[in-house]
């Protein structure tokens, strides 16, 4: 058995599960602050017998194991998170392997093992939610290098109707400033989901994240691109996207079929707890 580690800004899921990405054992706490949260989390641990653990975190993270805080939270906005050592805190409680990663990169694993990419080599998870963040699959394994990749925070075009001055604290107008959760909200001054039949909306949500699509595509190449997280729940996003990805490369390069292409998860909110399971058995299995 593995243990899994879903490390979110408002909940954090943990899970015990099988190398076949069955997951046995599941639970739930809120993310309130360290102490209170990791209690749980320890405490969920203690009940099973895990030989290794995963951890798919929030972040930005610290996954480069030559650094000195390998294993922390770094520079996150909930500041009783900030440089937290969640993987040291994990290891002095249980003296097993410990995998570390975003939560993206594990989601992205975790479709590639058993959901919507299951059985490529490569692949790419964005989530669209309280922000946005990407994680890849390339040649069987997570693209990590001095850090890991925070595509969430790439410049796009704005669009033309669009006033809106952006949301993120570090770039304002970024992809994730104009186009996550928050700046939907902001813009349109009502919730995403009570703006469900306002085309609008969706034309320039659209707008934004297929200029990003088309970046990644450009540079990455992944085989399938898996689009989850809360604003992704309106489903009709999904034609818009694969309108305009298509319009922006302009015939430039081979297209893949955009259907099956840009698609939902398959393994729908469980992406980010099952990659987290992989996360485990990869530790072991290196
Ligand atoms: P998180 O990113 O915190 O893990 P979510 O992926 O659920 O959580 O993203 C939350 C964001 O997504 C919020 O900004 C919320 O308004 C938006 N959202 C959640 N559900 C929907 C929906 N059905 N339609 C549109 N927006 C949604
Ligand atoms: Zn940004």
């Amino acid at each position: 058995m593995y243990g899994a580690i879903e490390a979110g800004g408002t909940k954090f899921v943990c899970a015990v599960g099988n190398d076949r990405g069955d997951i046995i054992d599941e639970a739930q706490f809120p993310t309130t602050v360290p102490d209170e949260t990791m209690k749980e989390v320890i405490s969920f641990f203690q009940k099973h017998h895990v030989k290794a653990i995963g951890i798919g975190s929030f972040g930005p993270i610290e996954v480069n194991k030559d650094h000195a805080d390998y294993g922390s939270i770094t520079s996150t906005p909930k500041l009783t998170w900030a440089n937290y050592p969640i993987v040291d805190v994990m290891k002095e409680m249980f003296d097993v392997p410990i995998g570390f990663n975003t939560d993206v990169n594990a989601a992205a694993l975790g479709e590639s093992f058993t959901g919507a990419a299951k059985g490529l080599d490569s692949c790419l998870y964005i989530t669209v939610g309280t922000g946005i963040g990407a994680g890849a699959v390339v040649n069987g394994s997570l693209l990590q290098g001095w850090s890991h990749p925070e595509m969430g925070h790439i410049l796009v075009r704005r669009h033309p109707e669009d006033p809106y001055e952006g949301t993120c604290p570090y770039h304002k107008d970024c992809l994730e400033g104009l186009a996550a959760g928050p700046a939907i909200e902001r813009r349109w001054e009502k919730k995403g989901i009570e703006l469900a039949d306002k085309q609008e909306v969706w034309e320039m949500e659209a707008f934004y994240l297929a200029q990003a699509i088309m970046q990644y595509m450009l540079i990455l190449s992944p085989k399938r691109i898996v689009m989850g997280g809360g604003v992704m729940k309106q489903k009709q996003l999904f034609p818009l996207v694969r309108k305009q990805v298509a319009t922006l490369l302009n015939g430039y390069i081979s297209l893949p079929e955009l259907e099956t292409f840009i698609v939902p998860p398959g393994l729908g909110d469980h992406a980010g707890i099952t990659g987290a399971l992989m996360l485990a058995k990869n530790e072991v299995e290196k």
